[in-house]
């Protein structure tokens, strides 16, 4: 290699450097925007869907998911749903991975959009049954593509999502003549 042709190759990079255009921003003055699939470290959890069949933490590969419940005495000719006691997700060691979500039989869980949850104690990185009742019901789009479907954004303003357009049962199943669009005329 000639004579300082490498000294000139790393000034190249600093030049280049040097006029391109930051990637940094000055948060929290300034945000980036967050794609809607993002997964966040909150959890949007509708109280009514919920039975208490701590299938979530069940499936939760961290163990993180504590479900206490009791008798409610509600719902008792389908099998009872039980009163939720205790429903608190230690956040500290959540790894988002959303396999409680998946496997939530009754669409009561879903993934949140927030990032600021930061605390300086650990102890302190837990929600609690209460901080889910009171949360903002924006969702994630990930796992819930008829919300993408729609054009729903959690981190633009608007009104909260209910369970009915956050569920998959009634939005996602195809109807009969979808079916037989897709399984039969279409082959
Ligand atoms: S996202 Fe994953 S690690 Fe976090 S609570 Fe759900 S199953 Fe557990
Ligand atoms: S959130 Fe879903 S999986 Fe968890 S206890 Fe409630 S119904 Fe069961």
């Amino acid at each position: 290699m000639p004579y300082g042709l490498g000294i000139a190759k790393g000034m190249m990079v600093t030049l280049r450097n040097l006029v391109r255009k930051p990637v940094t921003v000055q948060y929290p003055e300034q945000r980036v925007a967050q794609h809607h699939r993002f997964r966040g470290e909150d959890f949007v959890w509708y109280e009514e869907r919920c039975t208490g069949c701590a299938s979530c933490a069940k499936y939760c590969p961290q163990g993180i998911i504590k479900i206490v419940t009791s008798p409610s005495g509600e719902m008792t000719q389908e099998g009872e749903k039980y009163h939720l006691d205790v429903f608190d997700i230690e956040i500290a060691r959540c790894m988002f991975c959303g396999l409680c979500v998946e496997a939530c039989p009754y669409d009561a869980l879903h993934m949140g959009s927030g990032f600021e949850r930061a605390r300086p104690r650990q102890s302190d990185l837990v929600i609690s049954v209460d901080e889910l009742k009171a949360s903002a019901k924006k969702p994630s789009t990930w796992f819930r593509p008829q919300l993408q479907d729609r054009g729903y954004d959690p981190f633009q303003p608007g009104d909260d999502v209910t369970w009915q357009d956050a569920g998959r049962e009634k939005t996602i199943a195809p109807t009969y003549e979808e079916m037989l669009q897709r399984w039969v005329q279409g082959r």
